[in-house]
């Protein structure tokens, strides 16, 4: 607690020092007035608030896995007002998933935690700063720091009127196309999916690591020849198996390979990505950060999720160190809104693959943002993370 106590001095005598020596900000782009004036502010400093409401979304087609089907996904809306703008953002907690991100009231409570905290900070700017004070608030809770994460680049990027594929220097004709997923089914269903998504999308996504694994490719590759990224979800227990079910792959049009074995068989993995023809990435093996340098040498790349990794701003981090480290980069989101898959498709231009297909498998989105045309991600102009609220949720 004194070391709370010891951050809202610091934090409410940098609010006083405000009056005494504001920042000169860039005067705008050809001669357009500056789009946020600081200096018109004396004496009315502006506070951000923090909003936040659980929204349920509604799976358009039952989710099956193995071991349970579902039609839903627990989900937390956060809205951060300042000066007249609002920043969105999203946690979404997949119920196999809720150790790592939470749950609906574990998320909530967190945000009540930040709510109560956050108009201390005179500054949205200094992403920095505010992003550690909530990442040290507690352990885990990645979502949730997501989505005040999401929601605080949102509203810097609309206070600069530039959205952040802008702010981070990267080209928006270079966004890659995304993956779709055919989920596991009889083989007659199966095609029908593929033969729906082929003229939609540029590259599929199959989750294998089953005993079918093989009359699943089989029966895609009846229909369409387009590429195929793999998903094994640690399905593969042995490492030679999975190298030779990577060169049947191969053989097969197969062009990368997710997460291949369980996520501390870190040996085994390593000995597999060595010999194989294929990118191999992880996936459950990385969560955030501090997690990549470690992967060097037994992954090709990692997967980033804003969900796990704690938001844009980690996301980005970890972009730019697996690039250090010579690895490739996917970008991957969760079942989740235009918003969450809105803010992890503006790095998108810098990765090698990308799997964001979260938003067009819920019927009550509450944004538009990104969307996908002719499979490619097509990143929207508007400031932030680009999204807007839907006039209507689509239902
Ligand atoms: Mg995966």
């Amino acid at each position: 607690m004194s070391s709370r106590r010891e951050f809202l001095k610091t934090a409410t005598l940098a609010t006083l020092g405000v009056g005494l020596a504001r920042p000169t900000l860039w005067a705008g782009e050809h001669g357009r007035p500056a789009p946020f004036n600081i200096n018109s502010r004396i004496g009315a400093a502006p506070r951000m608030k923090l909003r936040f409401f659980p929204y349920e979304l509604k799976l358009k087609h039952v989710f099956t896995v193995a071991t349970y089907s579902r039609s839903t996904t627990p989900d937390v809306q956060v809205e951060i007002e300042y000066d007249g703008l609002t920043g969105y953002g999203e946690a979404s907690m997949p119920p196999y998933l809720q150790n790592e991100l939470g749950s609906v009231e574990s998320v909530c409570a967190f945000l009540q935690k930040a709510q109560e905290v956050i108009g201390q900070f005179a500054d949205p700017f200094q992403l920095e700063d505010i992003l550690a004070y909530f990442d040290a608030l507690s352990e885990g809770n990645a979502a949730a720091k997501a989505a005040i994460d999401i929601a605080l680049h949102d509203l810097v990027g609309k206070l600069l009127q530039a959205p952040w594929y802008r702010i981070w220097g990267l080209d928006r004709q270079k966004t890659p196309s995304t993956t779709f997923t055919i989920g596991i089914d009889t083989p007659d269903v199966v095609r029908a999916k593929t033969r729906e998504c082929a003229d939609r999308f540029n590259i599929l996504k199959v989750k294998l690591g089953r005993d079918n694994d093989k009359e699943m490719i089989e029966t895609i590759r009846s229909v369409t020849n387009l590429p195929i990224a793999i998903d094994a979800n640690q399905g593969w227990k042995d490492r030679q198996q999975a190298l030779d079910m990577i060169l049947w792959l191969k053989e097969k049009g197969i062009v990368m390979i997710e997460q291949p074995m369980p996520k501390t068989q870190l040996d085994d993995i390593a000995w597999v990505s060595e010999r194989s023809p294929l990118p191999v990435f992880a996936d459950e093996s990385v969560q955030r950060l501090k997690d990549v340098a470690a992967l060097k040498g037994v992954f090709t790349g990692i997967n980033i999720k804003l969900m796990k990794c704690t938001g844009m701003r980690e996301g980005w981090k970890m972009v730019q160190l697996a690039r250090a480290l010579g690895m490739k980069v996917m970008v991957g989101c969760m079942t989740e809104t235009s918003c969450a898959c809105s803010a992890a498709a503006q790095l998108s231009p810098a990765v090698d693959f990308a799997d964001l297909d979260g938003n067009l498998l819920i019927a009550n989105d509450r944004f538009q943002g990104m969307e996908v045309v002719k499979g490619k991600i097509t990143l929207p102009e508007r400031p932030g993370i680009g999204v807007v609220l839907n006039q209507q949720p689509t239902e």
